[in-house]
Order: C-alpha cells, then structure tokens, then sequence
C-alpha cells in the first residue's frame, strides 16, 4: 500500500523534543506523587509539592494536543499511550490504596483523550480533503505528487499515464458545464473501476486531465489501451426529459520512472509532452510515450522562452520591413514588418522558431506589444514620406487579438505615436477565431470601425472553410506560400488559389499571396487577377533604413 505522508525533519525532531518533556513531565510528578510531603520554598513561602500536580497534569495534556497538532498520526499514538497509560496507573493506584485522591487527574486525562481524538480526526480529514478533487473525489495533482515522490522514495519502477480529454471544451461550450462535470465525474467513475481491478492509482491533475501511475509488471500501454477504450463507450443525459449520448475522445501519454526523470514533477511533465504529441503528432496513434526527442524539444523550449524574456529586457530584438507590391504595375502596397532577434553573438534566432513557442505563454503578450509600439513608431516616417497611401501590416498572435483589452491597447498606441490608423493593418489567423471566437470577432469589427484594415493571414493551412471566411469582417486575403511553391506545375493547388481569389473578391476582400519567389508564379497569379504579391521575387524583409529609402523612391 502507498501512502503519501510525508513528515519532514524539522517537524520529527520537534516532535522528538515534544515527547521528551512530556515524559520529564510524566516522571516529575511520579515523584511528587511518591514524596507526598515535600515542600517547594518561595523565599518565606512554602508550598506543598502536591499544589503542582494539578498544573503538570495540565502541561501534559497540552504537550499531548501540541504532539497531536505538530503529526495528527504519530502525535495521536503518542498522546494516547501516555494519557490511558498515566489513567491505568491512576486507576491501579486508587485500586491499590483505597485513597480518591487520583480521581481529579483521572478526569483530566479523560479529558485530554477526548481533545486528542476531536482534533486528530479534525485534522486527518482536512488532510484528506487537501489531496482530494471535490468534483471527482479522485486523488487531485497534490496527493497524486506526493504519491509519486514516495513511490520514487522507495525506489519502485512505475509508469505515469496521462489522459487527456480532447473533445472536453466542446462538450463545456456547446452543451454547458453540466455536461462538462458530468464528463469528467463519468471519466473519474471509469478509472476508479480500474484502480480497484489493477491496482493502479488515479488521480483528476488538471481541468480536463487525469493521470494514472501503474507499477512493476503492468503494462502500461495496454493500461492506457484500455481505460481508452472504456471511454470509448458514451455518458448518458443528465436531465431525464431528453436522452444525449456524447463519446469522449481520450488521448494518453506514458512517462517512466527511472528512465526518463527522477523527479515527480518531470514525470507529470513529460506524460503531459507525450500527450501532446499524441494529439498533435503525425502518428495517428493515440498513445505516445515520452521520448529523448521530446526531450530536446522539450529544452530548447525551455532555453528560447529563457531568451526571449532576456532578449526583451536587453533590447535585443528589432524589425524589418519586407514590401508587398500592387501586381499589375509593381506599385509599392506598403510592407509586412517582421520581427527578428540577433544575439550579442551575432546568432540569429528565427520567429518561426520562437514564436510558437512563446505562442503557449504569457511572453507573446509583450512581443506583439513591442512590435506594435515599434512598428508604429517607426513607420510613421515611412507612411509619411508615402502621402499616407502605404500600408504597415504588423502580425498579431491568436491570444491577443481574442483578449478583451486588445483595441485599447491598439489605439492607446495609435494615439501616442500619432500612426494614421487607416495606414495600419492587423494581420490574424484563422485560429483566432478559434481561440475565442466571438471577442476576437468583436475586436476585429471595433478595428475595422477605426479605419484599421485586418488581413487573414496564411490563408489555406488551416481548417477554415471558405463559407465560414466570407462572414468575417476582413479587409485582406493572404494566400499561404505553400499554396503558392508549387502553383506551376500543380494544378489542384492552381485551382485552389484561383478560387480563393474569386471568393475574396465575391466578399470585398483584396487577396494577396505571400512568398512569391519565381517569375513564373508571379505571371500565373497576374493571371488570376490576384490583387498584390509579397515575396523574394520582388523584395525580401530589409531593414529600417533600406525600408525607408524604398518609401523615398517614387
Ligand atoms: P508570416 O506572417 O506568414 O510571415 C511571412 C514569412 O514568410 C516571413 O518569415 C517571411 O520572411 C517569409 N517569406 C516572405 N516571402 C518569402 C519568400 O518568397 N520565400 C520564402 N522562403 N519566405 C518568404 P519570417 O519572418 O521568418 O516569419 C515567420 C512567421 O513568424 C511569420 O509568418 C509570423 O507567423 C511569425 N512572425 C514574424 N514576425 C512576427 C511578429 O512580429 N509578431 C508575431 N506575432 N508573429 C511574427
Ligand atoms: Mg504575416
Ligand atoms: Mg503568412
């Protein structure tokens, strides 16, 4: 049986201390007791030994609750040999000897036993509760923690089982949050049924992920095969007026110990990397184990989040400007400022590497907050020069443009740096609008009322269909370059470009393809009657200066 109590150093020697003066109190008076007739002075004042009995029965008492508070299960062992042991004592004595005058102390202890079990149990149920799921009653991440450490503790080879509920936000957002607890409690009902035939140990970790921690000779792919397929069958309604089915999709991830880390938290870590890439990998199998390529992964994530935060502190990021031109006469669009990250080294570090990454955390808040104010700041010379008939285009990521506060941010910074917001353009993906789809729609439509223009980025990558496009308020297309790469000699993706720029002008949209690097497709989407084209064809990002003296030509 695992047990996750654990008593720490500091806590054994104060209970240690503790149960020493408690005996020195027992022994002192077992000998006031025995010499009935001792005096303590006090200068002139005498006072009969026996007068201080009442008191150290007290002061043994409280050091029994002090032992109880300081560990409610040793503590409680303690305080109950030494109160029954101290009232058997009693009792034999008052056997012995006929006298009474022992019954006061009985009393006392009495009452002591009592206090010991009111508050041990007190305190043993609010330990429980702090390792407890109130929703689920399953173990929650802490006492699944400590059931790990003590695991690693007693040097047990086992196995962390992650499972991931996929298609949980669906069900809390389309079918309300009864459904989305009753999913959970459903998941929780099935993994306790396997707890009790294999022996295993479950716990609810996170809003909609459970673990399971399998030891020695189990299997744990076919432990996670299972409790899959268990979930495969369905939860049932919740009011009995109508009947609803829903099919959970479940995904797990295995992380070993000693293999892959020592560390409980690491452990839990990497189960949750290796769910991820179950979810998101190309394998279509839905258990993935941790392994050393994660692993890499997994540290240089770690390192580019270390020196993006640096790299914003130390100033070393900055932007270029790579221009997008009108088609038909090469006239200059206006440009997409990019953002790049040099090193005192001189190593450069690619925004399509760390942006994703820094994408998962708070960081790309204060990127996209630095781009815009620098963007603004330094364009404006730029739009100037153009008459204000240019466009700067700057990359906004899906948590920022599906954040309440974000159009205050926006025209804050457009009324500091004194950017015209019409030269201004929002570039978005489709996945803002799955991140929060109404406030990113909101957000948009209150740009759109300020003169901003907002570009669907990478447009053809994602999962959005056209007919959903056309309801959206944009102003731009953005045709991806992988549509584009091999538009000469694929006629599908030929089509596909085509109907993209038919539909963006069906809804009043201009389109515009990115990543243009050969005459050839430069005439085939001329051909299209594609509006603007942004590409190494005709310009790759330059830096500030060459932007500008791109502006001055005419
Ligand atoms: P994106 O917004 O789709 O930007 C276009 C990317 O394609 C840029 O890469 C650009 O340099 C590259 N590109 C343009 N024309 C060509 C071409 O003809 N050939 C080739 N091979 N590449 C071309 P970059 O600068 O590495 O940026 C990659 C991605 O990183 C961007 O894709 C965007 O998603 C993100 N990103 C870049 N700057 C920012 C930024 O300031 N904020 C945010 N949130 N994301 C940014
Ligand atoms: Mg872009
Ligand atoms: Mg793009």
């Amino acid at each position: 049986m695992v047990t996750f109590n654990v008593r720490s150093k500091n806590k054994s020697i104060k209970l240690l201390i503790c149960f020493i003066v408690t005996l020195g109190f027992i022994i002192f008076s077992k000998y006031v007791e025995n010499n009935k007739g001792m005096e303590f002075g006090f200068g002139e004042m005498k006072l009969p030994a026996v007068s201080f009995l009442g008191i150290l029965q007290a002061m043994i008492g409280l050091m029994c609750i002090v032992m109880v508070c300081l560990d409610y299960k040793i503590g409680r062992v303690l305080a109950y040999i030494f109160t029954l042991g101290s009232i058997f004592f009693m009792f034999m004595g008052i056997i012995r000897s006929g006298e009474m005058s022992s019954l006061p102390g009985i009393y006392n202890s009495i009452i002591t036993v009592v206090s010991v079990t009111i508050i041990s149990g007190g305190l043993s149920k609010a330990d429980k509760r702090a390792v407890t799921d109130f929703l689920t009653g399953l173990r929650n991440r802490r006492g699944f923690v400590a059931l790990l450490e003590n695991s690693i503790r007693e040097k047990k080879h086992f196995h962390v089982i992650y499972f991931e509920i996929e298609n949980f936000r669906t069900i809390n957002d389309n079918l309300g949050h009864k459904y989305g607890d009753l999913a959970l409690k459903t998941v929780a009902d099935k993994l306790r049924e396997v707890e009790n035939e294999d022996n295993v140990y479950v716990s609810r970790v996170g809003g909609a992920e459970f673990a399971a921690v399998v030891f020695g000779a189990i299997d744990p792919e076919s432990f996670a095969a299972k409790v899959i397929e268990k979930m495969g069958t369905s939860i049932t309604n919740v009011d009995d007026d109508f009947d609803i089915r829903l099919t959970l999709s479940i995904y797990s991830g295995i992380s070993t110990y000693p293999d892959d880390s020592t560390n409980s938290d690491d452990l839990l870590k990497y189960a949750d990397i290796a769910v991820f890439n179950a979810r998101h990998g190309h394998t279509k199998n839905r258990i993935c184990f941790f392994n050393n390529e994660m692993k890499e992964r997994f540290f240089r994530q770690i390192e580019l989040e270390r020196i993006v935060k640096e790299s914003l502190t130390k100033n070393y990021f900055y932007l270029v400007y790579q221009p997008q031109y009108e088609i038909k006469e090469k006239r200059l669009r206006g440009f997409e400022t990019l953002i790049r990250l040099r090193l005192p080294d001189g190593t450069m570090i690619s925004p399509g590497e760390f942006i994703p990454v820094v994408e998962k955390t708070e960081l790309i808040n204060k990127i996209d907050s630095y781009v815009l104010r620098r963007a603004l700041k330094e364009a404006k010379m730029m739009v100037e020069t153009r008459n204000n008939e240019i466009t700067i285009s700057i990359n906004v990521s899906a948590k920022n443009i599906s954040s309440p506060g974000f159009v205050e941010e926006v025209t804050k910074a457009l009324d500091e740096s004194g950017f015209p917001p019409e030269c201004l353009e929002i570039e978005i993906t489709e996945y803002s609008f799955a991140e929060d789809r109404e406030i990113t729609i909101e957000n948009v439509t209150r740009l759109r009322k300020l003169g901003i223009q907002i570009a669907l980025d990478d447009f053809g990558t994602g999962y959005t269909s056209l007919s959903q496009v056309m309801h959206l308020p944009i102003s731009l297309l953005k045709i991806d370059k992988s549509l584009i790469d091999d538009i000469e000699n694929n006629q599908v993706n030929r089509e596909f470009v085509d109907a993209i720029i038919y539909m963006g002008h069906l809804m009043n949209c201009e389109v515009i393809s990115e990543g243009v690097e050969s005459d050839e497709q430069l005439g085939l989407l001329k051909d299209h009657e594609c509006d603007f084209i942004q590409g190494f064809v005709w310009g790759k990002p330059l830096e500030y200066d060459t932007a500008v003296e791109l502006c001055e030509e005419k």
